[in-house]
């Protein structure tokens, strides 16, 4: 697919469904600029800042960052340079207020989301994906120690960074983000649906499988 196209695209769908593995992917088929609001949430912890401290209070239980934090944290990240050739959204919009405040923002630069993947994954799969799940500390690349393992174990290969557990992937918390993405989140697949800009892709199998869904779906849409 063409590296210059100018689209911004969301990446819908349950914590575990593999929204972060293949939203990086396509970044960097597309050289378009990936935006993950829980990793720049998880980043934000290295410092001992305001939006540290309250990002961590609600990411330990599960639940979902205020919006006037989450909103104002993306939308300064938009508005940096290298956004305005396209951005990969990738757990932002969570919620119809989200949704709505991207829409206008992008709005006001002339601009749309143009696409949303919205990668399908049963419930049953999504909590065997997320407590097998390691994350490296340095590039946020993500492991399972099942369907995923590391060529040498608690190390990234990509960055040679340590593997972690990340602490809410544990099996309460799990089931509190399942029940805030059921509560919350589900409704964007109604409001993007309406919209027609939904893809839905089903993210069961192997990561290369679902890519493969994705890219094939995407070029339907913007290689003609
Ligand atoms: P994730 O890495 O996308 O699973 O996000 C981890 C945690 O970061 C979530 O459980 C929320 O606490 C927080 N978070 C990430 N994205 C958002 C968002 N768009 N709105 C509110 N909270 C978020």
């Amino acid at each position: 697919m063409s590296a210059d196209l100018k689209i911004n695209i969301v990446f819908l769908g349950a914590p575990g469904a593999g929204k972060g593995t293949q939203a990086a992917n396509v970044a960097q088929e597309l050289d378009l600029v990936h935006i993950a609001t829980g990793d720049l949430f998880r980043q934000a912890q290295s410092q001992d800042t305001e939006l540290a401290r309250k990002a961590k209070y609600y990411m330990e239980k599960g639940q979902l960052v205020p919006d006037e934090i989450t909103i104002k944290m993306v939308l300064e990240r938009i508005g940096e340079s290298g956004c305005s050739n396209g951005v990969i959204f990738d757990g932002f919009p969570r919620n119809l207020n989200q949704a709505e405040a991207l829409d206008n923002a992008l709005a006001d630069q002339g601009k749309t989301v143009n696409k949303v993947v919205y990668i399908k994954v049963a419930e049953q799969e999504l909590l065997k994906r997320l407590t097998g799940r390691w994350i490296c500390r340095k590039c946020q690349a993500p492991y399972h120690e099942v369907n995923s393992p590391p060529k040498v174990e608690g190390i990234c290969e990509k960055c040679g960074g340590e593997l972690y557990q990340r602490a809410d992937d544990k099996e309460e918390t799990i089931k509190e983000r399942l029940q805030v993405y059921f509560n919350e989140t589900a409704a964007l697949i109604d409001y993007y649906s309406r919209e027609g800009k939904l893809l839905e892709i089903d993210g069961e199998g192997k990561v290369a499988e679902v890519s493969e869904r994705i890219t094939a779906s995407l070029k339907e849409e913007f290689v003609r």
